[in-house]
């Protein structure tokens, strides 16, 4: 199916000239990628973690050299810190003021990067990793779910301001389609879609359209799509052709 996805936008782009080429293993190997210290530090220092998983190791690397990916890897491979480093090292290539606790003060109507995922849950777990990261940066990680503390939300949010979002789809469609929150992103410039099977099956189309319709458009803001899910039905290809660059991604599928 991922063939259709190809064909029907545009040639298969030309295979690349030199042979597979090197894959990143090690979390330190991070640094001469060009990944700010302080992050590879709150990774091998911080959480302790040393080698990366498959997902990890096959994303990271396109990801961080701007690429969108299209990968299809199973719960609990990692996927989490697979996304968060990419996006907030290009949160931090376009302010690079970022890198310093405290230099910047964020506003809530100039977010840069968002994270969609299908539960309240794992949204909050994400937003929790994605702090845990950045402690020793000045990004600002909000988190926008479903339930209660709409209004709670909204106002710390504006408080604060906001670099990377972490949302449910409903919560966001609702956040950017109410003009009076102050809440909004025209300079998008990385969208992650987490467990996209699973947001389709808990029937967040309507809202996932609905948010794309609201984001800058790409022609005139480039933006990077991260998108991952561990199955690739026939509705994840389309998402995945409404959200993805077809002319430049990676598809990576992992088995561990
Ligand atoms: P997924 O989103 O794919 O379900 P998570 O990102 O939630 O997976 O990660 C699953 C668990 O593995 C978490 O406890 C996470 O902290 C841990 N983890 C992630 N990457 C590594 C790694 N490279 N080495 C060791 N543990 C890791
Ligand atoms: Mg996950």
């Amino acid at each position: 199916s991922l063939l259709r996805f190809y064909s029907s936008e545009s040639a298969a782009p030309a295979p690349s000239e030199e042979a597979a080429p090197k894959l990143v293993t090690r979390f330190d190997d991070l640094a001469s990628l060009g990944v700010d210290s302080q992050l590879v530090n709150a990774i091998t220092q911080g959480m302790k973690y040393e080698t990366m998983t498959d997902v990890q190791s096959k994303t990271i690397k396109p990801a961080l050299a701007g690429k969108d990916v299209v990968a299809q890897a199973k719960t609990g491979t990692g996927k989490t810190l697979a996304f968060l480093i990419p996006i907030i090292q290009r949160i931090i290539n376009d302010q690079p003021d970022l890198a310093h606790r405290g230099r910047m003060r964020a506003r809530s109507d100039d977010i840069r990067a968002v994270i969609l995922s299908p539960t309240r849950e794992l949204a909050e777990q994400i937003g929790v990793e994605a702090r845990n990261l950045c402690a020793g940066t000045g990004v600002i990680v909000q988190t926008a779910v479903g339930g209660t503390q709409r209004n709670q939300m909204l106002r710390k949010t504006q408080r604060e301001g906001c670099h990377l979002l972490v949302a449910t789809p409903g919560r966001l469609a609702d956040i950017l389609s109410d003009a009076t929150t102050g809440i909004d992103c025209p300079n998008l410039s990385a969208l992650v879609l987490d467990e996209a099977d699973r947001m389709l099956d808990v029937g967040f189309e309507r809202e996932l359209n609905e948010i794309l319709s609201f984001l800058p458009n790409r022609a005139e803001v480039p933006r990077q799509t991260l998108l991952y899910s561990a199955t690739m039905p026939k509705n994840v290809v389309g998402l995945a052709r409404k959200f993805v660059d077809p002319t430049n991604f990676e598809f990576v599928q992992t088995i561990r």
